[in-house]
């Protein structure tokens, strides 16, 4: 039997070593030329697509990107915000990515449930769309004219989702905007398909979430006009089943489906795509691209993807217009396994990045197939076969229990508040990290090439950590920091020290822009080894008699911004760490720490595309943050850090966490959240950001003065002063020195000021 077909729908954009990143850093020094971006990208691109197309995929998706594929399509569209007009070129891209001279960077959010950041277009009011086509139609040559015409297909961001996930100012409707993108789109598929390309991937990844529910009209709408030019068009949905839409989905006027059959890794509820299928049948005359390879998972298959294209056969789906493609795009993975060196020899078989998902995808394609239509679509037959392949895909709970004692502090907050830390009206603190300087860096660096014994390091970091507490005391901070500059990475620095973990070499994916992270594997149970962060708690402390703080980062963030494991579910890996991270806070208390800051900025961020799944999301997330902290004493005062304020719509998510204090991001939202925190009755400590630390402006003491009266105004915490804490936004570890130190001294001005209203 022939093998089935095969095709790619996104891949690593960022080079095998990291080129991109290289050559636009340097550019953005000016260190590089504008010839010089352009060929390195244009070499990176010719080779992702040279790899694909040399692996035997017959049909690979033209990407490629020097910063973000929204960023692209804003720039493709030609939805210039007014700040950008009059600039063009990379300059505008750059710009509009990173701010320039008076005009503001866009916002940039993260992309579906993903820990990749897409910049948001702005749909101003009036605004308009004035298309420049030349990069895209460049680059699908490009592609052409490297692995051939039959093989390369452009890729764009659908006009549905591309309004979606923009922020819209004109308060206009969906379908209006998507209508005034269409003539844009139709021209470029006349363009595309002048070039004689087999086909155009539109992805619409906003089908995946509930809200697409609603939105059938403007869809059909959309895809009748696209439709109208000719040229084949493949539907891309990737990170998570369509649930609820289908049925009407699957026959929009599309050539192509392409479905994801798997979703979210190490997700206790399983996707339902095969269950859609099953239960409603796939059209006849279509082709079904099959994402059964796991674009999000660093793991090997198991016998999943040859076991969900069987069912696909059986249920009547004819080999012929089958695809075998890849969950989600393969940019949120590694790119190739052989680079890594120091992976046990025994789970290397087992893994996969970029690279050797390829292979896996063309074996998939070349297995052995069963009967076709054994079991019609509706029947009981295909139920079973469902409920047959679900087992062996789902993740399995380890039952891994936690008892009530485990659940909650020894006493509600109203009875051990008193017993803790006691301040004055507007307690000052910071957030944890201190600007990481060259010289920091250089001594890890060297620490790590054997150049700087670890007793020389370690004694290195304590006069850091000396400097920053002698600093913060000087200007009269309440709560102290050690400053984190033993740290690289919030995560990397917990998982190295726990069982259960490992970390790459080069496993670089990309996060944002030029910003390229090294997520830790979950690879097996991970527990608790010895303390990690005592050794630097206790030299802090030591130089002081004001209360340090104690700093951690949660379970939910280490999860969320790991690969987890796929055998045992998310919620079994949360407890793990939970249970893990718990023995760490009987450590410090255990060293003397009175305060205990426990991290996740990363909580919101896992919360499922499915509105229906965020109940069952929250519950496990907010026990695991509870499990952590509930072996704190009744005296010692839990503090929790969440970045991303935009959480209104979880409240009760947040009062459940039972933090004594939450400290939270709130110089981009206006102090919305305050208020909702307000609105909402939020009876516990809470310290709102009073300045922004992405930016190096410092601010005015006025200006932080300003910020405190508005916290107050909002009539939180009945306007208890001692409970309302004055602290930056968020780490200040990305800032240096020079920025920071007036910026802490303005915010304790501004506190002492405030004080001496009373
Ligand atoms: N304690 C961490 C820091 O200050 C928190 C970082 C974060 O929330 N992203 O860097
Ligand atoms: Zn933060």
């Amino acid at each position: 039997m022939a093998p089935l077909a095969t095709s790619t729908i996104g891949y690593p954009r960022i080079g095998g070593n990291r080129e991109i990143k290289g050559v636009i850093e340097r550019y953005w020094k000016k260190q590089a030329s504008q010839e010089e971006l352009l060929s390195v990208a244009n070499e990176v691109q010719a080779q992702a697509w040279k790899d694909q197309a040399g692996a035997g995929v017959n049909l690979v998706a033209a990407d490629g990107t020097l910063y973000d594929q929204m960023l692209d399509t804003i720039y493709m569209l030609g939805i210039i915000p007014k700040r950008f007009q009059g600039k063009a070129g990379l300059d505008l891209l750059f710009s509009m990515a990173r701010g320039a001279e008076g005009a503001t960077a866009l916002d940039m959010s993260k992309f579906m449930d993903t820990n990749y950041h897409y910049e948001v277009p702005e749909l101003e009011p009036g605004w308009t769309c004035k298309p420049d086509f030349s990069h895209i139609l460049d680059k699908v040559l490009r592609c052409q004219a490297t692995i051939g015409k039959e093989k390369a297909v452009p890729m764009i961001m659908g006009p549905v989702s591309f309004v979606c996930l923009a922020k819209s100012l004109d308060g206009q409707p969906v379908a209006q905007s998507v209508a005034k993108l269409l003539p844009a789109y139709r021209e470029l598929l006349k363009q595309l398909q002048g070039m004689g390309v087999p086909e155009v991937q539109v992805h619409e990844p906003y089908l995946a979430t509930t809200q697409a529910e609603a939105l059938q009209k403007e869809c059909s709408q959309a895809f009748q006009e696209l439709a109208a030019e000719g040229v084949p068009l493949n539907l891309v949905v990737a990170y998570d089943d369509v649930g609820e839409t289908y049925p009407w989905l699957v026959q929009l006027p599309v050539a192509v489906v392409s479905l994801d059959f798997l979703g979210v890794p190490g997700a206790a509820i399983p996707n339902r795509t095969l269950e859609l299928i099953a239960h409603h049948g796939f059209p006849a005359g279509k082709v079904l691209g099959a994402g059964v390879i796991d674009g999000r998972s660093v793991w090997a298959d198991s016998g999943v993807a040859p076991a969900l294209i069987s069912a696909l056969v059986s249920l009547g789906v004819a080999p012929g217009s089958i695809r075998v493609q890849s969950s989600v795009s393969l940019q949120h993975l590694p790119i190739d396994l052989n680079k890594e060196t120091k992976i046990p020899a025994d789970l290397r078989p087992r893994l996969a990045f970029a690279q050797q998902k390829l292979g896996e995808i063309i074996r998939v394609a070349q297995a052995p197939l069963p009967a076709q239509g054994t079991a019609a679509a509706g029947t009981p037959a295909a139920a079973q076969l469902v409920q047959s392949v679900r087992e062996q895909h789902c993740a399995k709970d380890t039952g891994l229990s936690v008892n009530v004692d485990q659940l909650n502090r020894s006493e509600p907050y109203t009875q051990r508040r008193a017993k803790q830390i006691q301040l004055r009206p507007f307690p000052t603190t910071s957030i944890g990290s201190f600007p990481q300087t060259p010289e920091i860096r250089r001594l890890r660096l060297q620490n790590k090439k054997g150049l700087l014994s670890d007793a020389d390091y370690a004694k290195m970091i304590a006069g850091h950590i000396g400097f920053a507490i002698g600093l913060q005391e000087a200007m009269d901070i309440d709560v102290l920091v050690h400053g984190e500059p033993e740290r690289t990475d919030m995560v990397e620095y917990f998982g190295q020290e726990l069982n259960g973990m490992i970390f790459t070499e080069a496993g670089w994916v990309q996060s944002y822009g030029s910003r390229y992270v090294r997520p830790p594997i979950i690879c097996g149970d991970v527990s608790f080894v010895k303390p990690i962060t005592v050794d630097e708690f206790a030299i802090a402390q030591s130089m002081t008699s004001r209360p340090v703080k104690g700093m951690l980062t949660g379970p939910v963030t280490i999860l969320n911004w790991s690969f987890p494991r796929v055998d045992i579910t998310r919620k079994s890996q949360a407890f793990q760490l939970a249970l893990a991270l718990r023995q760490e806070v009987s450590s410090l208390e255990n060293a003397g720490c009175r305060v205990v800051q426990v991290d996740e900025p990363a909580l919101r961020e896992g919360l499922p595309l499915k509105a229906n799944r965020w109940d069952g999301y929250l519950s496990w997330a907010v026990d695991a943050f509870r499990v952590t902290c509930t072996t704190a004493k009744p005296e010692t005062q839990v503090v929790t850090h969440l970045c991303y304020s935009d959480f209104q719509d979880i409240m009760g998510a947040i009062d459940r966490m039972d933090a004594d204090v939450l400290t939270i991001e709130n110089s981009r939202s206006d102090d919305e959240m305050v208020r909702a925190l307000a609105n909402a009755k939020y009876g516990r400590d809470v310290g709102p950001g009073v300045y922004d630390v992405h930016s190096p402006v410092v601010p005015t003491v006025a200006f932080i003065k300003d910020k405190i009266r508005s916290f107050v105004s909002t009539g939180i915490l009945g306007g208890d002063t001692k409970l309302i804490w004055v602290n930056p936004d968020c780490g200040l570890k990305t800032r240096g020195w020079a920025e920071t130190i007036p910026s802490l001294r303005n915010m304790v001005q501004a506190a002492r000021e405030m004080r001496e209203e009373l």
